[in-house]
């Protein structure tokens, strides 16, 4: 049985303005899709695109959170500020920012706790990289990355999202194959029901990202454990993106 709503998520990453935003989803407005779908702008852009998208059923997140909740942090934005200007989901996590901004395990659990405290659905990024994939560590890298990144966290039924997005696959043209996917995505499930039970395992929405476009969506959305998408570069060319959200 799966009763998880297909979810497609756009990650916009740094990039803009405002027009090429607005002209991705522009044909959204006055839409029904049976997936939810959520676009990510640049933080500056998030109340622009709310306003934007105001008579459309998509919804807002951010591509991070800051791990910490007010203070002397200059340039950060914390959950809460997130959650005002009308988020409902962020990104935690995406291998841009670990292997950039240093986010590790660590802070991203803090991440997901603040994220959660304020209502917003963390949508925690994991995946391997290329040489980890060749030495035949995938697994161990993903148990660690979902247990360390979740410690002592209480979900509730589908208060997360994950996204598996294996690292050689993002912005390469190079897409995991669906069977290769869905092989992932069903170890990931298990190891949740392992560690938090299959009812809570069965709740939390399992999305892959890297190198998604319209030609491999619908093989990617038909398998089992797969519930949605990440999308990042093809989520910026209106036709690839609308044809992605009604595959899903
Ligand atoms: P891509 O990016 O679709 O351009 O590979 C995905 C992501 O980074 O989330």
């Amino acid at each position: 049985m799966n009763a998880r709503r297909p979810i497609v998520i756009a990650n916009w990453k740094l990039n803009g303005g405002i027009d090429l935003l607005c002209s991705s989803v522009a044909s959204f407005i006055g839409k029904h899709y049976e997936a939810e779908i959520v676009v990510c702008p640049p933080y500056i852009y998030i109340r622009d695109m709310l306003n934007f998208l105001q008579h459309s059923e998509i919804n807002i997140g951010s591509q991070n959170v800051s791990k910490y909740a007010s203070g002397a942090y200059t340039g950060e934005t914390s959950a809460q500020m997130l959650k005002e200007a009308g988020c409902k989901y962020c990104l935690i996590g995406h291998s841009e920012r670990r292997a950039m901004f240093r986010e590790n395990n660590a802070s991203c659990q803090i991440k997901v706790q603040r994220a959660l405290e304020n209502g917003l659905t963390p949508v925690l990024c994991v995946g391997e990289n290329q040489q980890e994939r060749e030495n035949n560590v995938t697994k161990d890298v993903l148990i660690r990355q979902i247990t360390e990144s979740l410690e002592g966290i209480k979900l509730e039924d589908g208060s997360i999202c994950i996204a598996y997005e294996p690292v050689w696959a993002i912005g390469t043209g190079k897409a995991a194959t669906p069977e290769m996917a869905q092989e992932v995505h069903q170890f990931i499930r298990h190891e949740l029901s392992a560690q938090y039970g299959e009812t809570q395992a069965q709740s939390i929405r399992l999305l892959y990202g890297g190198s998604v476009n319209k030609d491999n969506a619908k093989q990617l959305l038909t398998q089992t454990d797969i519930d949605g998408l990440l999308v990042g570069g093809a989520s910026l060319d209106p036709d690839h993106f609308l044809t992605i959200c009604q595959q899903a």
